[in-house]
């Protein structure tokens, strides 16, 4: 008896062998039966060495496992079979075991069953907290990223890596376009993504041989130049109305996310971004703080085609929100900036600007030089009491603009004073800072301003002085300031509408 016993472990312990490696050699589908027709071989061993004593308890290891094999079908197929099997050894026919048998079939279905629906349950909540993690994790990174910058680029630049990278939301492709001063046009500002499926399988594969993690990402994006390039150049064309009812005037009119799976033939906008990025599927999420609309974020799968879910719409909200903020912040940064550089009246530099920029240029006087001109117009006093002074800001503005249109673009011109105004001139010679001074002195003869004629010159004009850096052995701010006011004096001295150096 003991023998036997432990003849039915070593079979045991080798049709478990056998199984498990049949099971890794074979495929998936074979499984299930190398499984069953097992513990069909350990039920005829167990018979053979107690002469199939046991044989009616043993066929609830068959049924069991084809239950879990092939549900209530394996269940069913296997009781009968048992029940058939036994009689063939043991010629017993009773009914009442064929009916244990489904019973003990029923049993370990609903078990099983059971079982299969709490893990299935776990399986999701493990994916919803795993996919809640990753979001939590890319939204702190791009908050982090965020608030490092008041660039605008290096933030949209952020924004997109997030939504596309695989560390991030991963989506294919995003793209951003951002309402323009008038607030009725929409402008492609950045995307990035693939044109291809091959140029994304290409990116994918570049991105998982180097291992790059998020932030590595955003970092490679801020150096790159290449990357993104069609994609960026056919973005850049946008520019759609929001006076007409299309998606992206429509998204941003309900502030939610407008998912399109279907294109409408009649959106003449949406047609543009169908045949220009060959979409199919899109999410447009509008970009909206404190009520202020400030552009849409655009996102699609043109490479992987997979179709996007309710659940994916819901991951991008918090950084389309966040988002959103962020750029309005830069925004009213370089307002506030752009004011206090600013003059409010002729919108020139301001005097604040003009002792940054001398700071700045003077030290270009030991490689090259730098040239001043400060002009200042001739009886303007008269000029105000005759014609009042608001028609004396109009001439500001207008000699303003006079003196914009007569220098180059790395010229810079401040507004000094009342009615005093300098020109920097990095890299200029004094000869050519004197040509340019009295194109401007002609320039202001010739133009008509309101009552100019009653001037005492019978026009309104200017003086300017010009003073260089190669003056000085070492220039100072006030030393080339002081030379071009000295000289400005001299031209007024000299009778006005003059240029002194
Ligand atoms: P000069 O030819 O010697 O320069 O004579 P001027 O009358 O122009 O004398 P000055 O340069 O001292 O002129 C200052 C005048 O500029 C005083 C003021 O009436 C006028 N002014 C200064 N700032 C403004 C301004 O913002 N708006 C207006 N309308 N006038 C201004
Ligand atoms: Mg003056
Ligand atoms: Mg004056």
């Amino acid at each position: 008896m003991i023998t036997s016993y432990i003849q039915l472990t070593l079979f045991t312990v080798m049709i478990a062998v056998i199984t498990n490696y049949c099971r890794f050699k074979g495929s998936q589908a074979l499984n299930k039966w190398i499984l069953i027709v097992s513990s069909l071989v350990l039920v005829e061993i167990e018979g053979l060495l107690f002469e199939f004593i046991h044989t009616n308890w043993i066929m609830l290891v068959f049924i069991g496992v084809s239950v879990v094999c092939f549900h209530t079908y394996g269940g069913a197929v296997s009781a009968c079979a048992a029940w058939l099997i036994l009689f063939m050894h043991t010629d017993e026919s009773d009914l009442f075991i064929l009916f244990s048998y489904l019973i003990f079939a029923t049993v370990v279905y609903l078990i099983t069953d059971y079982i299969r629906n709490i893990q299935v349950e776990s399986d999701a909540w493990l994916r919803k907290l795993s996919e809640n993690s990753k979001q939590l994790n890319v939204f702190k990174e791009v908050s982090f990223s965020m608030q490092q910058t008041l660039n605008l680029q290096k933030l949209l630049r952020t924004i997109l890596t997030s939504v596309t990278a695989g560390h991030g939301l991963g989506f294919n492709r995003a793209m951003i376009l951002l309402i323009d001063e008038s607030g009725t046009r929409l402008k492609g500002t950045i995307g990035t993504g693939p044109m291809t499926v091959e140029e994304g399988y290409a990116v994918w594969d570049r991105i998982t041989k180097n291992k790059y993690k998020l932030v590595d990402l955003i970092e490679i994006k801020e150096t790159e130049k290449s990357a993104d390039l069609l994609l960026n150049e056919r973005v850049k064309e946008l520019d759609i109305s929001l006076e007409e009812p299309n998606f992206l005037y429509k998204t941003l009119e309900s502030g939610s996310p407008l998912h399109i799976s279907e294109i409408d033939e009649n959106d003449i906008a949406l047609q543009l971004f169908t045949d220009q990025f060959n979409m199919s599927e899109l999410v447009v999420f509008p970009l909206i703080s404190q009520s202020v609309k400030v552009g849409v974020l655009i996102i699609d799968n043109p490479v992987n085609k997979k179709s996007i879910t309710a659940n994916d719409v819901d991951s991008v909200i918090p950084l389309a929100t966040q988002a959103a903020i962020a750029i309005q912040h830069i925004h009213l940064y370089a307002k506030i900036e752009d004011m206090a550089h600013k003059d409010g009246l002729t919108g020139l530099l301001n005097q604040r600007a003009f002792q940054t920029s001398l700071d700045q240029h003077l030290p270009l006087g030991q490689q090259g030089t730098v040239s001043l001109i400060l002009l200042d117009i001739d009886c303007f006093k008269h000029y105000n009491d005759t014609n009042g002074h608001l028609l004396g800001n109009q001439v500001l503005i207008q000699l303003a603009d006079v003196i914009r249109n007569s220098i180059q673009e790395h010229d810079l011109a401040f507004r000094f004073g009342g009615e005093e105004f300098v020109i920097l001139l990095p890299h200029t010679t004094k000869e050519t800072a004197i040509r340019v001074a009295e194109q401007i002195r002609v320039n202001v003869e010739s133009t008509s301003f309101p009552c100019g004629e009653k001037q005492p010159l019978g026009c309104l004009t200017i003086s300017l002085g010009v003073a260089s850096s190669v003056e000085f052995q070492s220039s100072t701010p006030f030393d080339l300031v002081n030379t071009a006011d000295k000289a400005l004096y001299k031209a007024k001295e000299a009778g006005r509408n003059k240029v002194v150096s």
